[in-house]
């Protein structure tokens, strides 16, 4: 069975919306949930701690509370300041939050994937042989949609879906 991988960014203390989106990444089953930066307050990452697999995050420009989110993550995941970068089933991650240096990091050739957020807007475009991933907000403040995005590591095909 293919176990697919959630990504979010960017939720800004939305609670409401960061609840549907956990119940997205629980009905696909995700073996691991992406959070690319901006949760704000530690309260609303606390609420991931519902899903039924890890997390794994970086801190976004306003995320402040660092210590408390690190609290907040300990039991079911992991925060670090960006760039997080990991491997698994032959693929290369690089997650960040900001925008602006993806595509020479996507030039460089070392990642497979790059996940970022801070745009607000979601992006999915292959640059050479990366994915770039932006899987937009899921506050939603901002544009007025609120996306998520399910990465499916076997065929490397990533789906956004709107909350
Ligand atoms: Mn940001």
């Amino acid at each position: 069975m293919i176990r697919m991988i959630g990504i979010l960014s960017d939720s800004h203390d939305n609670l409401n919306n960061l609840r549907r989106a956990i119940t997205i990444f629980q009905e696909a089953g995700c073996r691991l949930v992406v959070h690319a930066g901006d949760f704000v307050a530690p309260f609303t990452a606390r609420e991931l701690a519902s899903l039924n697999c890890p997390l794994k995050a970086v801190f976004g420009n306003c995320d402040g509370e660092k210590i408390g989110l690190e609290e907040a993550i300990k039991p079911f995941g992991e925060i670090k300041p960006a760039p997080l970068i990991w491997a698994e089933n032959n693929l290369r991650f690089l997650l960040t939050h900001l925008h602006h240096e993806v595509e020479s990091l996507a030039y460089s050739g070392r990642y497979d994937v790059i996940i970022f957020g801070h745009t607000h807007r979601p992006e999915i475009r292959r640059l050479g042989q990366t994915l770039l991933i932006n899987p937009g907000e899921t506050g939603g403040w901002l544009t007025g949609k609120s996306t998520v995005v399910l990465f499916n590591p076997q065929s490397q095909t990533a789906d956004l879906i709107f909350l």
